[in-house]
């Protein structure tokens, strides 16, 4: 069985005196990435940057409040939140325009740990609206070092991680299900360097194609696990060839409906 998972990272970039907008940059086009799947059935994983909600929350921004009712409503709609952590975001500020003022704060290693009490509330944040938050993505996709933050995310009751195989140093990971202390790797799958990145066009529909037509080779279900980002811009005419070529072939659910 070929499984489909489409994830968003739902979340604004914060880069040099980034302006930040919760409406134009993750609700809307979350809406319209909701949208587009609703007319083919496909549930959607959100993967949400809740450091960012968090910091908005500590500024009093008005954008927390937006984006938690959004968060509501993706649930409501019938797809699905689930957590991402970008430490960064824990340090921005902002400034006397009212827009964030430009971090220079560079993520590595140990994220998860530096940043329990921020983390756990996270957690509690994200559960008080999908109870069933239990798949973890990292900001950048670190996840390292692997042991100590696999057994720390076991033990917070997560069942599943999707930071794996696309970053340098994890890019051979298998397009397959991966037991690591407890819990169950979803990898970002790729083919000859390349994933299936819904703002990647026109590359992704060869990966794509590539995936499913070297399936047969592979004796064990294969998970697809496709990527894309709120803030930027999505190739739906590329989107709508890749779904009416494959979607028979591709069983499609959401991160929490991975068997573990
Ligand atoms: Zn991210």
């Amino acid at each position: 069985m070929i499984y489909g998972i489409i994830t968003v990272d739902y979340e604004d970039f914060i880069k040099d005196n980034h302006k930040w907008n919760a409406m134009n940059n993750i609700i809307v086009p979350a809406n319209k990435i909701m949208d587009f799947f609703d007319s083919y059935g496909i549930p959607v994983t959100f993967y949400c940057n809740v450091a960012e909600y968090i910091r908005m929350e500590q500024l009093g921004h008005c954008n927390a409040k937006l984006l938690y009712e959004h968060m509501n409503n993706i649930m409501k709609r019938g797809h699905e939140i689930q957590m991402h952590f970008h430490e960064r975001t824990l340090h921005v500020d902002i400034g006397q325009d009212g827009q964030w003022k430009k971090s220079d704060f560079v993520e590595g290693d140990n994220i998860l740990l530096r940043n329990i009490p921020e983390f756990e509330q996270g957690v509690r944040i994200l559960r008080s609206i999908n109870p069933d938050t239990n798949s973890y993505r990292g900001g950048g996709y670190l996840i390292e070092p692997i042991y100590d933050n696999f057994t720390y995310l076991h033990e917070l009751g997560f069942k599943t991680d999707s930071s794996l195989g696309w970053s340098r140093r994890s890019k051979n990971f298998p397009p397959f299900l991966v037991n690591i202390h407890g819990l169950t790797e979803v990898p970002i799958c790729k083919v000859d360097g390349i994933r299936w990145d819904m703002s990647a066009s026109p590359r992704f529909v060869y990966a794509v194609n590539n995936i499913i037509n070297n399936y047969q080779h592979f004796s064990k279900d294969m998970f697809i696990v496709m990527m894309g980002h709120t803030k930027q811009k999505i190739f739906w005419s590329d989107m709508t060839e890749i779904l009416n070529i494959h979607k028979h072939n591709i069983h499609f659910i959401t991160m929490s409906q991975v068997a573990t």
